[in-house]
């Protein structure tokens, strides 16, 4: 991509309500911007994060056996009134009325709408199991919508559903998802904990948030303070006091901190669903019976969001390798006078053999920015690799390069460089 056509410009100053350090920086980027409060508009950058992370969710669900379809966004009230959450989540959930006085919902979870799907396709203990997942707008009616891109009221939700024979099955792929979730989260650069927690309005029964400790984070978790033990709970469950000794290993101590929830599961069972909504399969001894049923959500805009609460400094963004928009920035400063040199090292020339060889390259060709300007915009943009094509570099026979996460820089050549870049895991 040729940064002089990009889209947008980045931003010296931060809006002015931007408090946390995604909503500063990825609006100064130019990988989001507001369009008020808690909706936002995913630019291109941003979008080529999310497509990453997106990605990389994809291919862990689809290795737990899961089917990729799409649902509605605008539900009617009749399928609501099943479970009779039209009543119970009216406080999150968008209700709304048409020219004919009939009321919809717009969606801010799919548990019903896949109950009744799966209702009119699965009779026999032979269609089961089946797992479907979406990547899909969530509609809800949040109160407070700060932190950035963390907490909208219009957001990207991957939701994945389970329907079984039995409760042992459920019980079984449940645990195939965690792992699965921790698979993921490592792959996008976090590190979680995974914490029991309530189901709220999706369950009576304990589900588990994954959670990511930083200060940015609205929810408070208690933990274990030995890495290797497995003890966590959030605020709602919590039933013990911060500093007694850990439950589960009785070595360490239970403490505090701020996270940020980026993943959920929730064993659903058949009460709240299957049952109310009459949905049921002949077993193979001819009963009938209800579909044990299970959902799993992950937020990518969330996740994108996180990362950058994670990983950045003072000058900008510095992302992980295996989510970053592009995996080399040529910070050109030769531009306007090509071929003085060794003609295969032009800005140029380097970015097309790298496109060629597949590489993912934002070339700053701009002609019209100062070197201080493009540097900066490096640092913010936070793409992993800086690659400075210019006069002193070359003379010293070669490309500068610095990773955007160390201090040092490097002169290599550009057969070093297609090696580096080629051994680099693309995921889109
Ligand atoms: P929270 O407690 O933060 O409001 P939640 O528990 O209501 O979130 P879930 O219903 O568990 O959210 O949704 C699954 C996932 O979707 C969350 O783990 C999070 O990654 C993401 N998510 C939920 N609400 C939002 C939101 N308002 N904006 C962006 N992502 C969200
Ligand atoms: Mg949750």
């Amino acid at each position: 991509m040729r940064q002089s056509v990009l889209f947008p410009k980045t931003l010296r100053e931060a809006p002015k309500d931007a408090v946390s350090s995604n909503h500063r920086l990825l609006v100064r980027g130019g990988f989001v911007d507001q369009l008020m409060s808690g909706s936002w508009s995913i630019l291109p950058l941003g979008q080529r994060v999310v497509t990453k992370i997106n990605n990389i969710i994809r291919q862990e669900i689809n290795a737990v056996g899961g089917q990729e379809l799409a649902l509605p966004l605008l539900h009617p009230k009749e399928i609501w009134n099943e479970t009779g959450r039209w009543e119970t989540a009216r406080e999150v959930m968008y209700q709304l009325k048409d020219t004919r006085e009939k009321e919809y919902a717009l969606s801010f979870t799919h548990e019903e709408i896949v109950m009744d799907l799966l209702r009119k396709k699965i009779f026999s203990y032979k269609d089961l199991p089946v797992y479907v997942y979406q990547f899909s707008t969530k509609f809800r009616n949040e109160l407070r919508a700060t932190g950035g891109i963390l907490r909208g009221r219009e957001f990207l939700m991957k939701d994945l559903y389970s329907a079984h024979a039995s409760e042992a099955d459920l019980t079984d792929y449940y645990q195939k998802v965690k792992e699965s979730y921790l698979k993921i989260f490592k792959r996008l650069g976090l590190k979680v904990k995974v914490t029991e927690a309530s189901g709220g309005v999706f369950t009576e029964k304990r589900t588990h948030e994954f959670q990511v400790i930083n200060s940015a984070g609205e929810d408070t978790i208690y933990f274990c303070n030995r890495e290797s033990c497995e003890f966590g709970q959030n605020k709602e469950v919590f039933d013990y006091k911060v500093g007694e000794p850990c439950p589960i290993c009785k070595e360490g101590i239970i403490t505090e901190d701020h996270s940020i929830e980026v993943g959920n599961i929730f064993p659903l069972g058949i009460k709240k669903y299957a049952e109310k909504m009459g949905f049921s399969f002949t077993d193979k001894d001819g009963s009938k019976k209800p579909v044990w049923f299970g959902s799993y959500g992950i937020g990518p805009t969330r996740v994108m969001g996180t990362i950058v609460e994670e990983y950045h400094d003072d000058k900008g963004i510095i992302w992980p390798e295996s989510v970053a928009p592009y995996q080399i920035h040529i910070v050109d400063l030769e531009n306007s006078q090509l071929t003085t040199h060794n003609s295969q090292l032009t800005g140029e020339a380097i970015y097309n053999k790298l496109s060629e060889a597949g590489v993912e390259v934002l070339w700053d060709d701009r002609s019209d920015v100062s070197a201080g300007q493009k540097f900066a915009d490096a640092d913010l943009v936070g793409v992993p690799y800086r690659l400075v094509v210019s006069e002193k570099s070359l003379e010293k026979g070669g490309l500068e390069i610095k990773k955007r996460s160390e201090e040092g820089t490097q002169i290599i050549n550009l057969d070093q460089l297609l090696q580096l870049s080629l051994g680099k895991p693309q995921n889109s």
